[in-house]
């Protein structure tokens, strides 16, 4: 049994695999079908993150946890309190808290056991110095920079989002859980690497049906 603790994403550019990393993993059900749960983020920049990126990221966290039925909104203030809402806080700072960990993108705290704390931390920086190794970035044009580090600040979160929402550390196989993506895939345009299986989804479900549940109470 490993040692629960804070839950590093780490993108390494040796498990590069290819533009899309393989087959369509096996999912949970993806719905066209209106949203059961509102998450919200409460967006807090400290790393002076142009605007465009910050939305593109929301947008692909967004685009990510839809097809489950969990509409995902963002501003920089709470949200006014509502029993369907889910709140978790996204910290947007320069470098990570501890400076072993070069590539890590996104992370999320746990407390003891599986018990992730509500805030999600972010270092666009990193992302941008991990998506410019492969990709020369800074030499293209402003524009394509602003959208492929926003792709891989807003799938790096989704990941830790779902960290929180699985209520545990443990890494799958395939799909949004895995622990390490490639440069290819957070840089694709579709988000076909991104997805959860049915495990996951069901122990969404059950946990947000129990804990929404228990605030209507
Ligand atoms: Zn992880």
């Amino acid at each position: 049994m490993p040692k629960p603790g804070p839950v590093l994403f780490v993108a390494v550019l040796a498990l590069e695999v290819g533009p899309t990393a393989g087959p369509m993993p096996q999912t949970g059900h993806p719905t066209a079908a209106p949203a059961e749960y509102r998450l919200h983020l409460q967006t807090i920049d400290r790393a002076d993150l142009p605007v465009p990126v910050l939305n593109l990221a929301m947008l692909d966290v967004r685009r990510i946890w839809a097809p489950y039925r969990i509409a995902v909104a963002w501003s920089s203030k709470a949200p006014d309190d509502d029993a369907r809402d889910i709140l978790v806080r996204v910290v947007f700072q320069q470098t990570p808290r501890t400076a072993d960990e070069p590539a890590r993108l996104a992370w999320i705290p746990f407390l003891d056991g599986d018990v992730p704390r509500d805030v999600v931390y972010a270092a666009p920086g990193r992302a941008l110095q991990v998506m410019n190794q492969r990709r020369r970035l800074i030499e293209k044009p402003r524009l394509l920079q602003e959208a492929i580090v926003g792709q891989a600040i807003g799938r790096s979160v989704a990941h830790e989002i779902g960290h929180f929402l699985t209520a545990s550390a443990a890494h799958a196989e395939t799909g949004l859980m895995r622990a390490v993506f490639s440069q290819a895939e957070l840089a694709a345009p579709g988000l076909s690497a991104f997805t959860l299986t049915i495990e996951e989804v069901q122990r969404i479900r059950e946990r947000l049906r129990s804990s929404v549940e228990a605030g209507r109470r």
